[in-house]
């Protein structure tokens, strides 16, 4: 019933136009970091790599310091961000310099979430700084790599049984299962409230557990 799969962090299309066609790339089996060395939006980096004699801005991605994460080169089109491994990679930059700055939680976060997504899509998919691959400092000393690759999305946290409620709200959840108002979403045992997978929230506890107090259940 629950929808597990990650559908990914939203990404802004900021509409960027290519000078030359792009070409479609053939194999996806690397993910390179990359920082910015920098600050700037999404369209002084297009313009920047134009300038160059590009097709555009050459990463795939691009997380902003405020965690806003913008679209470049469509995810099918070969990069130009790391010599000798576009054709089988993504590149995805954050902005800023992580040579001499530490990287705010927010735009942690957003690539933490951006990296996740990707290496969800794509099974097996190898993740390496720039620096790895080729004579860098990109992506930076300070560049948070392992924090990025072990992000995991929040969970809200979900009380599967009415033993896992916490006992303040208990009484009420008890109530509106014995009458029949909250049922399980499995019940092995119908006559056993304790095995009812409930899976409730938070949320719906305290909304139910301040009608209770109101004389309403
Ligand atoms: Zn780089």
């Amino acid at each position: 019933m629950s929808e597990n799969q990650s559908k990914g962090p939203a990404v802004i299309d900021a509409g960027l136009k290519w000078a030359h066609g792009l070409a479609e790339r053939q194999r996806t089996e690397l993910l390179v970091l990359h920082h910015a060395a920098g600050n700037g939006s999404v369209e002084a980096i297009h313009r920047e790599h134009l300038d160059r004699g590009w097709s555009g801005i050459a990463y795939h991605y691009y997380v902003r310091k405020d965690g806003a994460i913008y679209r470049g080169r469509p995810e099918w089109a070969t990069g130009g961000h790391t010599l000798g491994e576009n054709w089988r990679s993504l590149g995805v930059c954050f902005e800023g310099n992580f040579e001499i700055e530490e990287m705010d939680p927010e735009q942690l976060k957003s690539g933490g979430e951006l990296v996740a997504d990707i290496r969800a899509r794509y099974p097996g998919i190898e993740v390496k700084r720039h620096r790895e691959l080729g004579v860098t400092a990109c992506p930076g000393e300070n560049f948070p790599f392992d924090e990025i690759l072990e992000y995991e999305e929040e969970q809200p946290v979900v009380y599967a049984k009415l033993g896992d409620v916490p006992e303040y709200y208990r009484p009420t959840i008890r109530k509106l299962m014995e009458q029949k108002a909250l049922v399980g979403v499995v019940d092995p045992d119908p006559n056993s409230l304790d095995d009812n997978v409930i899976n409730v929230d938070e949320i719906y506890c305290r909304v139910m557990t301040t009608l209770d107090r109101m004389g309403k259940i």
